[in-house]
């Protein structure tokens, strides 16, 4: 990664790159060395407003909405290979920008991108349409359904999986013939900036179609959500300004996607595998140093093996080996800032003070080479109750509360008892228990016997304060399009001259 102008970056509007309004920049570091990785134009509210009108005429009258689905399928794969091209490129920018190590951006996040957005690219060319029911009433008719893209669409993202969630927003806004101003996360923008450089050197979208604008969510992120050039707001980010963010939206009634915080429990189950649970609930918890929205941190355990769990989750979590993210053997690297491994480490010093007992980790983790990198153990706390903010706030770092359970019914309705709603893993050998669990828990997705696993095809988003709506598959892409009945009146002038008769009987 020596090239500067990787690293250096500037809004792209309309087709070009470009700087601020005002000139300013800011600077995006490297949390495991603590040195700037490069400088990127930070947008002002006039920038905004430009990208959001070079989005609109790119919409209103540009070819994109208009481009044939198979069309567009071709270049959102050709997006999807410009990604697997570049992968050891993405995967180490992600890495140094974010702090993950290089085996989970390598093998997971960036191959990943990619294969969302192949299929995304598929799903662009699902024909819109949808028959509906014949009819004769009041007339015969032919009535079909169908699917418009909603228009500009202001896309909002969190810095714990940059590049993916770029994709998770762009790729169905894209398929579905919207065009886009993106506003990534002031910690981690590289990796969106360098596919949007990827995408503009390839030729490969109509300008105006893809804007970027990186800047203070404040300002930036709130002049998107409130202005009325923009159709729709699709947020991923905390509760708090998810709440905010649908408020600024109201005042247009956009369309808003909301996919917000979490507090998701792993149940394990009294006939689990408890060597699978054990592995299984640390990767639900610590992948990603615990920062993400899905991550299992509530453990549910049954009080019979409450002692012998907490013993083999301790003995593992000990041995997860934190250092260079760079390095493949690292399993876990530093947070994404200092900021927030303050904030975890306070949430380490309540856990105490509500009582919960700690029984490994709790500190920062003294990693040779990287003393001042914010790296913070493996965490876990037993004697947790559910009630404690222990285990209702979410965390966002390396901390595990364990609470222990008598009965099944009383895990489920511990389980449910958070306004978050977002994941749950169940953790047992009886599949059909382990589905009769799941379909009584008030999450949008259950994984049983695994976690993490966002697929392509599938639907996934929040019940409750976890967020609106769903991202993925053919919901995901329902999301990006206004519904439009089309009704075809098959016995032409007759049909009007029989509601005329109707709706006034007497005249003749
Ligand atoms: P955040 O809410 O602080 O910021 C998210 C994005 O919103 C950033 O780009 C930020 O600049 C912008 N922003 C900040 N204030 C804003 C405002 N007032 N108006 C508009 N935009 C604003 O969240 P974060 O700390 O970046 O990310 C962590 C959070 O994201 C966690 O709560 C996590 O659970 C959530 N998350 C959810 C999902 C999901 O799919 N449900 C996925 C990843 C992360």
């Amino acid at each position: 990664m020596s090239s500067t102008d990787l690293l250096n970056f500037g809004l792209y509007i309309d087709g070009r790159w470009c700087d601020s309004s005002d000139g300013k920049t800011f600077a995006v570091y490297e949390p495991a060395t603590g040195n700037v990785l490069g400088h990127v134009a930070s947008a002002t509210t006039a920038d905004v407003d430009r990208a959001v009108k070079a989005a609109r005429a790119a919409f209103d009258s540009g070819p994109w909405p208009h481009t044939p689905p198979a069309e567009r399928t071709q270049i959102l794969q050709a997006i999807a290979n410009l990604i697997d091209e570049h992968t050891s490129e993405f995967a180490e920018l992600e890495t140094r920008n974010l702090g993950a190590p290089l085996r989970k951006t390598l093998y997971v996040d960036v191959p990943w991108a990619a294969e969302h957005m192949r299929v995304f690219g598929d799903l662009a060319r699902t024909h819109p349409y949808e028959p509906l029911p014949w009819t004769d009433m009041p007339t015969v008719s032919w009535n079909f359904v169908w699917r418009d893209p909603i228009g500009v669409c202001g896309q909002i993202v969190p810095w714990n999986y940059p590049l993916l969630m770029t994709i998770w927003k762009i790729a169905p806004a894209l398929a579905a013939g919207n065009t886009v101003v993106l506003k990534p996360a002031s910690y981690t923008p590289l990796t969106a900036l360098y596919l949007v450089k990827l995408i503009d050197e390839a030729g490969l979208l109509p300008k105006g179609v893809l804007n970027i604008v990186p800047g203070p969510g404040g300002v930036i992120g709130s002049a998107l959500a409130e202005h009325p050039g923009v159709d729709k707001v699709s947020f991923t980010g905390s509760t708090d300004t998810g709440r905010e963010i649908m408020r600024l939206a109201s005042n247009t009634i956009k369309r808003v996607t909301l996919e917000l915080g979490g507090k998701s429990p792993s149940l394990v189950m009294p006939d689990a595998d408890l060597e699978l649970a054990t592995d299984g609930v640390l990767f639900g918890v610590f992948f990603n140093g615990g920062q993400s929205c899905e991550a299992g941190t509530r453990c549910l355990v049954p009080e019979s093996l409450h002692s012998e769990f907490i013993e083999r989750l301790v003995a593992r979590a000990r041995s997860l080996r934190l250092g260079d993210p760079l390095d493949l053997a690292t399993d876990q690297g530093p947070l994404v800032s200092e900021a927030q491994a303050r904030t975890v480490e306070e949430y380490i010093a309540l856990g105490k003070a509500e009582g919960a007992r700690l029984v490994t980790g709790g500190k920062r983790a003294n990693v040779p080479g990287f003393e001042k990198a914010p790296f913070i153990e493996p965490t876990i706390f037993t004697d947790v109750r559910n009630d404690m903010r222990l285990a209702q706030e979410e965390i966002f770092g390396p901390v595990l509360s364990v609470i222990p359970y008598r009965t099944v019914t009383d895990a489920i309705e511990l389980a449910n008892a958070s306004h978050y709603g977002l994941g749950a893993a169940v953790w047992s050998r009886d599949i059909q228990g382990a589905i009769e669990v799941a379909k009584r828990l008030r999450t949008g997705t259950i994984w049983i016997n695994d976690h993490h696993l966002v697929l392509p095809h599938a639907p996934f988003g929040g019940y409750k304060q976890s967020g609106i709506g769903r991202e993925h598959g053919l919901h995901g892409l329902m999301a990006y399009t206004e519904t439009k009945h089309i009704h075809v009146d098959l016995m032409q002038k007759r049909s009007g001259k029989l509601w005329w008769d109707a709706l006034l009987p007497d005249v003749e």
